[in-house]
């Protein structure tokens, strides 16, 4: 028997409750959303019925509530549906689609072949079940698209803050030579290398270690990277800006998200008191891109 959680989700929520879900050790998750409507989410998860009684599942939903008062949000009212015996796995696994990005990108849940439609996009396959889901983020759907649009042909790129490693594939699949990426959290390590497997990759090409700024620093052995992505949030982004310098060449480009458009101003003026050329790049909803040279 198993509880299914139904919760519609805001769209910059979808990321902080996946990650709240996995961090309590609740892996069966999915965002439901059609692709005619990409604003509209419903987060899906499934619960063993015997380990969540109704007081846990209040309770659950309780640690939930301020995730979304950070993003000054409130969140739907939680369905609960009672599932009797059916295969749990295969119906979590449906709710995963084929997620076209950009013009020529397609992420791909690990198990569904590539859609007939979709046979000209280079494929991304992704395993959601790992902690970091699929990219589906509107600032991981922002970098991608910004790869896309200037592909990374031929560069050693810098992924800091990798999570699914979704970007450092996507990278790669666009002509990049060399892809390091660090993630301070080892669950990101993880999925970055089961995901990595997954589309034939070798250590040599994506490689993935746990740390941030300084021992990305140490794996580039002094020659900073043409290419550094960084989609995290903005306090971090401006707490690791004063060593963006040695991560990034003179002449190299950086892509940076995970800030809200209001937060664009503030973090500009840091990172050009820092030395660098700031242009906002992108927008998609409430997030925003900032691309940085020197
Ligand atoms: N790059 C992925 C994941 C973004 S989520 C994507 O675009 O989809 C942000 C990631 O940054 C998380 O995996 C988090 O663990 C990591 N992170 C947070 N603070 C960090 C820091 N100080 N240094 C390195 N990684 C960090």
């Amino acid at each position: 028997m198993w509880w299914r959680l139904s919760l519609p989700v805001q769209p910059e929520l979808e990321e902080s409750l996946l990650w709240k879900l996995n961090d309590l050790g609740l892996h069966r998750v999915a965002i439901q959303h059609a692709p005619e409507t990409p604003d509209q989410r419903t987060l899906l998860a499934w619960l063993p019925a015997y380990e969540w009684p109704e007081d846990q599942r209040s309770e659950l939903f309780l640690t939930l509530m301020p995730l979304a008062a950070t993003f000054h949000l409130t969140l739907a009212q939680p369905v609960w549906d009672e599932l009797a015996d059916e295969d749990w796995s295969r119906s979590w696994k449906q709710h995963w689609q084929p997620d076209p990005v950009g013009q020529r990108l397609l992420i791909l849940p690990a198990w569904l072949e590539v859609p007939d439609e979709h046979a000209h996009r280079l494929v991304l396959k992704m395993d959601p079940g790992s902690a970091f889901g699929t990219g589906s983020h509107p600032t991981t759907r922002l970098c991608l698209e910004a790869l896309e649009q200037t592909p990374p042909s031929g560069l050693r790129v810098a992924d800091l803050g990798c999570g699914s490693g979704v970007l450092g594939v996507a990278a790669l699949a666009l002509g990049a030579r060399q892809v390091l990426s660090v993630d301070t959290d080892s669950l990101a390590v993880r999925a970055t290398t089961d995901n990595a497997d997954l589309n034939g990759l070798s250590a040599d090409q994506l490689s993935v270690t746990l740390g941030s700024v300084e021992v990305l620093a140490t794996l580039l052995e002094g020659q900073p990277a043409d290419l550094l992505l960084c989609n995290i949030l903005a306090p971090v982004i401006e707490a690791l800006s004063p060593q963006f310098e040695s991560v990034l060449r003179p002449g190299g480009r950086g892509l940076l998200s995970g800030l809200l458009v209001e937060q664009a101003p503030r973090l500009t003026q840091v990172l050009e008191s820092l030395g660098w050329i700031v242009e906002p790049l992108a927008e998609q909803g409430r997030w925003g891109l900032l691309e940085i040279r020197r």
